[in-house]
This record gives C-alpha cells, sequence and structure tokens, in this order.
C-alpha cells in the first residue's frame, strides 16, 4: 500500500463558504483513495473573506470606522460555523482559536487606522487572516470528525521574495523547506492556500486567486501522484454551459490546449497557476466538491501524455470585443523589418496582439483592448495607412488535431451555412487551435453551430 505515493487535494472559497459546504469537504477528503493517499489538503478562505478583509483594512487606512461592523461580521461567520460544524464537546476550542485570531487580526486592523497607512506588507499580513481561519476551522473539524488532521501555516513552507501582493517563489528553498516539514509530519496537514513568507519571515501573499498555486507547488515538491482541484464546477466544459445547452466536461485535456483556452476567454483553471505540476508532469484534475462522483477534467502537461488522442474539436471558447486593425504600407516588400517595427509599437503600450495576418500588402491584427489605441494607431500611420474595425470577436477552437485535413474545411462551411462572416483565420502549428475573427453579435451563433457540428 505505501507504493501508493501521495496527492494533494486543493478546496476553493465555494469549497470552504458554508458549514455545509466544509461538510462536503471532510467527505471528499474521507473517502476512500484509490490512487493515492492524500497528504495535503490546501485550502482557499470562506468565500468573499479575502475581499472583506481588504475592504476592513481600506476603510481602516481612511479612519472610517464602519471597518467595525464587518470585522465583527466576518468573526461571526466563523464562529457560526464552528457551532454548526463542531459537535458540543470539540466547540470551546475551536473558538478559542478562532477568537485569539480575530484579536490578533483586530489589533492589525487599529494599527492601520492610527497610523493611517496601508502598505503592501500590511495588506497581505491582514489577507493572510482568510486563509488562516478557514484552515484552522476546517482542521478542528476534521479532528472532530474523526480524521487525524493538523493546521499547517504555508509560511513555514513556502519561501517567496518580498515582492508584497504578488510574491515569486523561491522553488529551490521552498522545496527542501515542504520535504523536510511532511518527512517529520505525517498526519494529513491542512495548509493555508495564497500565502508564504519571505525569507526574513514576513507573510506575502501570491496574488489573487493563489490557492490552485499553492496546491501545485506544494504537490510538486511532495512529488505528488496528482493535484486534485476541488472547485464547485464539474471540470473544463465543451463551452461556456450558460451559452451551449448541450455543452458537456471535457475528460481530458493538455496543458496547452488548457492554456489557449484560458487565453481566449474560457473560465478554465488558470494555466499559469499550475506551471509547477506540469514542470514535474503531475497531473492536475479538476474536480466538483458538490458532485464528487463525476468525473472532471484531467489536465496533463503536454498533448503527448494525453491518454485518449484528440482528431477533432473538443472545446470551443470566444473573447468580445475585439479591435481589428489593418496596416497597408508601401514597405511592405520589407516585411521582417516591418513587423518588428509594428510590435515594437504594441508592446511600447503593454498592448497584446491576439491574431496576426500579413499579405503583401499590408498586415491585419487583432487586440482585445483601446485603452492606447489612439496612441497606438498615431505611431502605425507613420508607417502607412491605418484602418479600425470595432465590434469583433475571436472564435478559438481547441483540440489536438485541428489541423487535420477536413476539420478547417466543414468548420467554415457550417459557420458559412449560417451567414457567419469570418477573417483572420489563424492555425497554430501545433495544430491544437483555430481561432478566427466573426463580428461581435455573431459570435455566440458560431459556438452554438461549431458545438453542433463537431460535439453535440
Ligand atoms: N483567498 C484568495 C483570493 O480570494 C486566494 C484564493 O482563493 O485562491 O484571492
Ligand atoms: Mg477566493
Amino acid at each position: 500500500m505505501a507504493a501508493r505515493g501521495i496527492k494533494v487535494a486543493k478546496f476553493g472559497g465555494t469549497s470552504m463558504g458554508s458549514a455545509e459546504a466544509m461538510r462536503r469537504v471532510i467527505s471528499v477528503v474521507r473517502r476512500p483513495q484509490r490512487d493515492a493517499r492524500i497528504a495535503a489538503v490546501i485550502v482557499s478562505a470562506m468565500s468573499g473573506v479575502t475581499d472583506q478583509l481588504i475592504k476592513i483594512a481600506v476603510l481602516a487606512s481612511k479612519k472610517d470606522f464602519s471597518y467595525k461592523e464587518l470585522l465583527a461580521a466576518l468573526e461571526t461567520r466563523h464562529l457560526d460555523t464552528v457551532e454548526k460544524l463542531v459537535s458540543e464537546r470539540n466547540q470551546a476550542k475551536a473558538r478559542v482559536e478562532i477568537e485569539k485570531m480575530f484579536r490578533y487580526l483586530s489589533e492589525a486592523v487599529q494599527g492601520i487606522r492610527l497610523m493611517r497607512d496601508l502598505s503592501p506588507q500590511t495588506l497581505d499580513y491582514i489577507m493572510s487572516y482568510g486563509e488562516r481561519l478557514s484552515a484552522h476551522l476546517l482542521t478542528e473539524a476534521m479532528n472532530d470528525q474523526g480524521v487525524a488532521a493538523e493546521y499547517l501555516n504555508a509560511r513555514k513552507i513556502i519561501v517567496t521574495n518580498g515582492h508584497f501582493g504578488a510574491a515569486s517563489v523561491d522553488f529551490k528553498a521552498t522545496n527542501i523547506a515542504t520535504q523536510k516539514y511532511f518527512r517529520t509530519h505525517k498526519k494529513l496537514q491542512i495548509v493555508t492556500g495564497f500565502i508564504g513568507a519571505s525569507p526574513d519571515k514576513k507573510t506575502t501573499t501570491l496574488g489573487r486567486g493563489g490557492s490552485d498555486y499553492s496546491a501545485a507547488i506544494v504537490g510538486a515538491a511532495l512529488g505528488a501522484r496528482v493535484i486534485e482541484i476541488w472547485t464547485d464546477v464539474s471540470g473544463v466544459y465543451t463551452a461556456d454551459p450558460r451559452l451551449v445547452k448541450n455543452a458537456k466536461v471535457v475528460p481530458e485535456l493538455a496543458f496547452e490546449e488548457a492554456g489557449e483556452l484560458a487565453y481566449f476567454g474560457a473560465k478554465v483553471l488558470h494555466p499559469k497557476t499550475i506551471l509547477p505540476a506540469m514542470r514535474e508532469k503531475i497531473p492536475v484534475r479538476v474536480l466538483n466538491t458538490f458532485k464528487p462522483a463525476d468525473k472532471g477534467t484531467t489536465i496533463v502537461s503536454s498533448f503527448a501524455e494525453r491518454k485518449v488522442k484528440s482528431h477533432t474539436v473538443e472545446a470551443l471558447t470566444f473573447k468580445r470585443p475585439v479591435i481589428v486593425i489593418h496596416l497597408q504600407s508601401p514597405e511592405f516588400f520589407d516585411v521582417n523589418g516591418l513587423m518588428a517595427r509594428i510590435f515594437e509599437i504594441f508592446d511600447g503600450y503593454r498592448t497584446s496582439v491576439d491574431i496576426v495576418a500579413t499579405s503583401v500588402a499590408g498586415v491585419t491584427l487583432t487586440i482585445d483592448s483601446d485603452k492606447h489605441l489612439n496612441e497606438i494607431v498615431e505611431r502605425l500611420k507613420k508607417l502607412g495607412s491605418v484602418s479600425v474595425v470595432r465590434g469583433k470577436a475571436i472564435v478559438c477552437a481547441v483540440g489536438g488535431s485541428v489541423n487535420v485535413a477536413g476539420v478547417a474545411g466543414k468548420m467554415f462551411t457550417a459557420l458559412g451555412k449560417n451567414n457567419i462572416a469570418v477573417e483572420l483565420i489563424s492555425q497554430a502549428a501545433s495544430g491544437i487551435s483555430i481561432t478566427f475573427v466573426v463580428r461581435e453579435r455573431d459570435a455566440e451563433k458560431a459556438l452554438k453551430v461549431l458545438h453542433k457540428a463537431y460535439i453535440s
């Protein structure tokens, strides 16, 4: 049995959001685990708590005393959860710990009020209470229900630099500290997501939504078999289920496919957050705390790792609005030099270009933000004549082999039959995606048409 290896499981804010939800978390953790033993559970703060902590800190820094009510409400919410979740004989102990944390938190907030100063360092410290409270609460509840578990503040294992608000992880130091800690702590560890500490032991955070990242960091350090991300949906969908009735969960995706979907607007686990796992080739499974029997989506490190190879479109998404910019330049004979200069302009305004198409007479590209559009157009005009068309959308179709003969043909025939005009078609060389531009008002229809043609 010992050879099965270990895994880590992360539960997000909704899964930690109430006594009822936490009860489900505990039952998920208690289920017989066939693939590997759960060594660590990584948790988010209870839903909404991080936002509330930020609000409290900001109000206090403006000497707005209404922070006191918010702080009291936060304490009540946590204590109520203890009351509903922990049996009477263990309640007092659990309460004491939560109350103590709120005393410290309240002192820190008073400090902010008196100083009228809220530095990123202080804000990280304040935000860290969200995960510390939820992890404590869950640990008490687990122990109460006979699951031997221990609280672990990630400050002890995740080493970062001092870039408060979005600290970078020192993987070498983190891996050593994590492995060492787990060698001497064999009980199930309930770990605070989102937070770490700088070498001089100041609390840092990994950026909003950082608990997925924490799970990948810990899983990678421990050489986990799999990293489970438990959330409130059953995985990555073939298309946004609010728009496409027949949308279903995609069983398996390669890391690059998930990346493409996320980039073009799909709500999937952000690929960047699981990079540490992908580097170690550890699969990441997205699962639903509220429907634990659902199979979920497994994200593997590369297309080559996929068990079932894909030969068609597997998932669709779109991004809107996008702006199409067309540049016609007499310098077309020196396309390379021209392209470099064009990209420099967009880069200078930190505006990323999504699709590029070139012809002998010019270049067409798309951007999704008009923040610096005027400045960009002014500069492009020095290179040639410029036209700007708004009100477009990019549709992205993902699937391992969308580049095989016939896929694109069938796709554009289906769209044509439905009077959807397509422009700027772009196919990734790796063959995992096709993207193209349509009118913004056609985007939803395009999604439905293609979903019907390929998936349902
Ligand atoms: N609680 C943190 C946030 O809301 C981290 C997380 O939930 O992943 O940003
Ligand atoms: Mg959250």
